[in-house]
């Protein structure tokens, strides 16, 4: 099964595109994960994408196209993938589903998720990341058990760069523009569905499981 999910930053992707993935023993391709991966291992990628992604900005077309052809027909896709993050703009699409025709695959599901700015902004500024899974945890809404570490791996946890306020706008700007097209892209697409992303973390998740179920 394949999946993309996509939305405005901080609607909650990660957290439930990680769930997602682990219930229906799928990949998870997370682009901006991808990214800060390249970035800290300082390849060519990481170091010409690193600016971009500190100024709130998107990284060129051009660079994520291969990485995600790459991660798409890698061995462990091979039961399937959901796509968080990617694409990201109209252009992105129009070539992943090239992509997809070349190497005779389908998307089974296209998720919308949707909440109000005043909440992404809410979500984002509290936001800490595991430094070893990637799970996402909130410093009011989800607070960790043991204060800085991730529940589920025990790794530390950090807030990321680029969810400081004067970047956050940013990258909130970059998403109108540039995403929010996405959603005329997919909406005759007879797979494409709504959530609503504005409930607890686990209703979402329910809502999400039942699109995928059917
Ligand atoms: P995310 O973790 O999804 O919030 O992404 C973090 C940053 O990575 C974004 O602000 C962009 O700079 C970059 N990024 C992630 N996905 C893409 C994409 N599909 N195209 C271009 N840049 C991306």
């Amino acid at each position: 099964m394949n999946i993309i999910l996509f939305g405005p930053p901080g609607v909650g992707k990660g957290t439930q595109g990680i769930r997602l993935s682990e219930k229906f023993f799928i990949v998870h391709l997370a682009m901006g994960d991808l990214l800060r991966a390249a970035v800290k291992e300082k390849t060519e990628l990481g170091v010409q994408a690193k600016s971009y992604m500190d100024a709130g900005k998107l990284v060129p077309d051009l660079l994520v196209m291969g990485m995600i052809e790459e991660r798409i027909t890698a061995s462990d896709a091979s039961n399937g993938f959901l796509l968080d993050g990617f694409p990201r703009n109209v252009a992105q699409a129009t070539a992943l589903n090239q992509m997809l025709t070349e190497h005779a695959l389908n998307i089974d599901h296209v998720i919308f998720m949707e909440a109000e700015e005043s909440c992404l902004i809410e979500r984002l500024s509290g936001r800490l990341i595991c430094k070893g899974c990637g799970f996402g945890f909130h410093r009011h809404y989800s607070p960790p058990k043991n204060d800085g570490l991730c529940d589920r791996c025990g790794s530390e946890l950090y807030q990321r760069e680029d969810d400081r306020e004067d970047v956050i706008e940013q990258r909130l700007q970059v998403y109108l523009k540039e995403t929010q097209p996405l959603l005329e892209f997919y909406s005759d697409v007879d797979v494409f569905s709504k959530v609503n992303a504005m409930k607890s973390m686990d209703d979402v998740f329910h809502a999400l499981e039942k699109t995928v179920q059917g």
